[in-house]
């Protein structure tokens, strides 16, 4: 009582119905944590609200990954290079590694 044509065989029919629109390993769809808030000026030493913003790596999360508009992803990412500069930031891991 095997079944062979669920098994493997010549997968013609299930590769058509195996394709997820947007693969989101992340939520799908966010609202601006900005606009939300209704900020319109993104402190740059605000450094706890930037960190969430920043990766490990010390990299500037992309909008996908938080859901950012353009608008606030704009300003949020000025207000983390004037953080960087003033050095309330890291600009890469090994920054992070120095200050332990
Ligand atoms: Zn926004």
């Amino acid at each position: 009582m095997v079944d062979d044509r669920e098994s493997g065989g010549r997968g013609d029919n299930d590769r058509r119905t195996d394709r997820p629109r947007g693969r989101s390993h992340f939520q799908r769809r966010r609202i601006c944590a900005f606009c939300v808030d209704k900020i319109d000026h993104i402190d740059y030493k605000d450094v706890n609200m930037l960190r969430r913003f920043v990766s490990d790596q010390g990299q500037i999360q992309s909008r996908r990954r938080t859901g950012t508009c353009a608008r606030h992803q704009r300003r949020l990412t000025l207000a983390i290079k004037r953080a960087r500069f003033l050095a309330l930031l890291p600009y890469t891991a090994e920054h992070i590694r120095t200050y332990g």
